[in-house]
């Protein structure tokens, strides 16, 4: 096929030098500091996937007191929930779960079936809304602030990601602390750094949420074509990062 490649996507060589990403690394943590010596209680929503690994190493190894916790959204891939035991096991870290309620997901069961979210953009909202939006507001019940691992990269949706941008959603605070690195910089400071990285990663998946809703990628598609790829690029969120 001409002007296209069915090769999938691959793990980028490590490309940027160890100067360099013990500049960012340094600068991270200067931005990490900052945010922990301004707010009282900051938590982190991780996913276990290559950004936020970059973000755990800078949590732990600095000895921040940033919470750690992950939504099991009860459709996970077994590799994501081998994934946040081993990385509590490399780091001697707790990594919080959190569920969504019974009782909500067989609501949405019951109204649009398990696998819902395939037949319309509402069930998808739906479906989300339940297994992450609930269970983040959840988690995120008395912070003062909390932290993602979304940079402008990953997706036309997020081109203008900010250091820091106000949750009116929740009525917080959250930071991007990585919202300026290159793919390369989160590539390379993972292998630099030796930081535990996902098994999906070198299976074609730059970017992983839930099993059903994510797939590999080909070598030249957006990094996020593989989540809901069924959809159009600019619906590509989930309803955890809405403005
Ligand atoms: S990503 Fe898919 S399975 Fe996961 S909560 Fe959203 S619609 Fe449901």
């Amino acid at each position: 096929m001409t002007g296209t490649t069915r090769e999938l996507w691959r793990v980028p060589e490590a490309s940027v030098d160890a100067s360099c990403i013990g500049e960012r690394a340094a600068e991270l943590v200067e931005r990490l500091q900052a945010i922990v010596a301004e707010f009282r209680d900051v938590r982190f929503a991780s996913s276990m996937a290559a950004e936020d690994m970059v973000v755990i190493d800078a949590i732990v190894t600095a000895r921040l007191g940033i919470t750690i916790f992950t939504l099991d959204t009860g459709r996970l891939h077994d590799e994501t929930v081998q994934m946040t035991a081993r990385t509590e096991a490399h780091y001697g870290v707790d990594i919080h779960r959190v569920r969504p309620q019974s009782q909500d997901v067989a609501s949405f069961v019951d109204q649009y079936g398990v696998n819902g979210f395939y037949d319309s953009e509402l069930a998808k909202k739906a479906c989300c809304h339940v297994r992450k939006v609930v269970p983040l507001n959840q988690a995120l019940h008395g912070a003062d602030a909390w932290l993602t691992g979304q940079r402008r990269q990953q997706a036309v949706t997020r081109t203008e990601l900010d250091l820091r941008e106000h949750d009116s959603e929740r009525g917080m605070t959250k930071f991007n602390p990585i919202h300026d690195w290159t793919d390369a910089q989160v590539w390379a400071y993972l292998q630099h750094r030796q930081v535990p990285i996902h098994p999906l990663h070198d299976r074609g998946y730059p970017s992983i949420g839930c099993e059903p809703c994510t797939r590999a990628i080909r070598a030249d598609e957006e990094i996020r074509a593989g989540r809901w790829w069924w959809l159009q690029q600019e619906n590509k969120e989930c309803g955890l990062h809405i403005k």
